[in-house]
């Protein structure tokens, strides 16, 4: 951390209209008010941060709405009357106040009883020390910097720790076992040891965390600049076990004869981290950490020959499925679009190691359709091998790939592409009822497009249509 470009990012920020706004009013009525918490962080680590929170030793509603009114009428004001909290958005950045709180826990639950605190109560409340800064928006301590927990020597060691007993830390709010490891991953930080080993101890409580919020940590994770930092971490505390066994299972090599196989945990890890260099596509990320999730399942010993692992690509597409319903992810096309990645992850390779033929890179575009270049990506990051003669020879093939993609597709415009005959015209031509054989009469066209039999056109379709209907003795 540069000190002087701090300083001046400091004084910069707290030049902001709103916080001088803030400052006016809590002078006025003598109720001090602090910035606090992500933002502060944030600043000393020259992080965007569009959140603030501000807390006050007043009613965080009042000084919500008072800010606002003193901004502009337009301003509105969403109020949390249970949470005691309000917030408004203002040129993009949003405000969040509430009242300084002391919180209890109970233990089945991460929601605290809450009463009204000093500005210590709040932030010994706090996760980790970098989380517990704050600045005084009071005129006569305007900009002074409050950290009991030494949050900046923290900031400098880049390290995550907690500011009281690690293990009531995480056992009042087993969440935040999630977020020190995620912090770590997008800040690259390193866990105190000491908070480290309460995670480990606590983990059992992870179960009382709903699965959207261990989610909510997961994807964070996953955008964050190597993500294998993150579950390398959860895969040590030994939490990874109880929300995503499947790639827990990935672990581990068995010798038989002399024969082992990858760790498909690590290679899973490296895939994704490759994919984090090239894109922040939040599903592609999932899909490189889901690709091989059927390996441990299809894992099988062929003698004098080695481990196979067929089908992992038809199984690991089933599975998630399963894995998105049990997390409580979106079923929806984003699912889709993994199961789909999943599917075909092997395909560009199986490609490249064959004689790459138009008919087999039209079907590829085909099954593909638009998610083309991120199957590409994936495949590329799919290649980990540790001897480099083996991945220059794929990565050539992989390009060689990519030349047929671009010319088959300049030709025939087969991406999101559909056959030109479709069901219900078979139907009314060859004048029969909707059957198997209208089906069998599609793919035939499909089929005989694809392998290039005949032109990607409505008329060489057509007369194909006839003769195979013909062939079937339905004309
Ligand atoms: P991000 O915005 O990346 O999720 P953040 O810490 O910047 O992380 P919030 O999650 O909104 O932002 O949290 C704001 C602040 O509230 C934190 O900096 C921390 O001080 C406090 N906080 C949030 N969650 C917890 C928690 N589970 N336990 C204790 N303090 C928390």
């Amino acid at each position: 951390m540069c000190i002087f470009a701090l300083l001046f990012d400091m004084k910069k920020i707290l030049q902001d209209p709103v916080f001088k706004i803030i400052s006016d009013i809590i002078s006025e009525q003598n109720t001090p008010a602090f910035v606090i918490g992500g933002f502060v962080r944030d600043i000393f680590l020259q992080r965007p941060n569009k959140d603030i929170d501000i807390v006050t030793l007043g009613d965080g509603i009042e000084l919500a709405q008072k800010t606002a009114a003193k901004l502009s009428p337009k301003i509105s004001v969403s109020v949390f009357k249970n949470f005691g909290t309000a917030m408004f958005k203002h040129k993009d950045v949003e405000y969040e106040f509430v009242g300084a709180r002391k919180e209890s826990y109970s233990k089945n639950s991460r929601k605290p009883q809450v009463e009204p605190g000093s500005l210590e109560d709040d932030q010994n409340r706090r996760d980790f020390t970098i989380n517990a800064l704050a600045i005084s928006l009071e005129k006569e301590r305007y900009g002074e910097l409050l950290d009991p927990f030494c949050g900046i020597q923290d900031l400098q060691k880049k390290l995550i720790r907690t500011p009281c007993n690690p293990d009531i830390t995480f056992s009042d709010d087993p969440l935040r076992m999630m977020r020190a490891i995620r912090f770590a991953s997008q800040l690259s930080f390193t866990i105190d040891p000491e908070t480290f080993n309460a995670i480990k101890r606590n983990k059992h409580r992870i179960s009382i965390i709903s699965s959207e919020r261990i989610v909510e940590e997961c994807n964070k994770i996953l955008l964050s600049p190597k993500p294998s930092v993150g579950f390398l971490l959860l895969e040590k505390a030994e939490l990874l076990p109880y929300f995503l066994p499947e790639l827990q299972a990935l672990k581990g090599v068995d010798f038989i004869q002399g024969f082992g196989h990858k760790d498909n945990f690590y290679h899973t890890l490296e895939v994704v981290d490759n994919v984090a260099q090239r894109s922040d596509n939040l599903w592609l990320l999932w899909a490189a950490l889901l690709h091989d999730i059927a390996k441990p399942n299809t894992k099988k010993f062929v003698e004098n020959h080695g481990w196979t692992f067929h089908g992992h690509e038809f199984y690991g597409a089933k599975m998630v499925r399963k894995i998105f319903q049990r997390l409580k992810m979106p079923l929806n096309e984003k699912m889709r679009y993994v199961e789909k990645m999943v599917l075909l992850h092997l395909r560009p390779i199986i490609l490249a190691t064959d004689v790459v033929t138009d008919s087999a890179v039209r079907r590829l575009l085909f099954d593909a359709g638009d998610d083309i270049d991120d199957l590409m990506l994936l495949c590329e990051a799919d290649i980990t091998s540790k001897n480099d003669k083996k991945v220059a020879t794929y990565l050539k093939n992989l390009a060689l790939v990519r030349q047929k993609l671009k010319e088959v597709e300049e030709k025939d415009a087969l991406r999101n592409w559909q056959p030109p005959i479709s069901g219900d015209l078979i139907i009314s031509t060859c004048n029969i009822k909707p059957s198997k054989v209208v089906g069998e009469i599609k793919t035939a066209i499909k089929d005989a497009i694809l392998d290039g039999d005949i032109e990607n056109t409505f008329e060489d379709a057509y007369a194909y249509m006839i003769k195979i209907a013909k062939e079937k003795g339905i004309l």
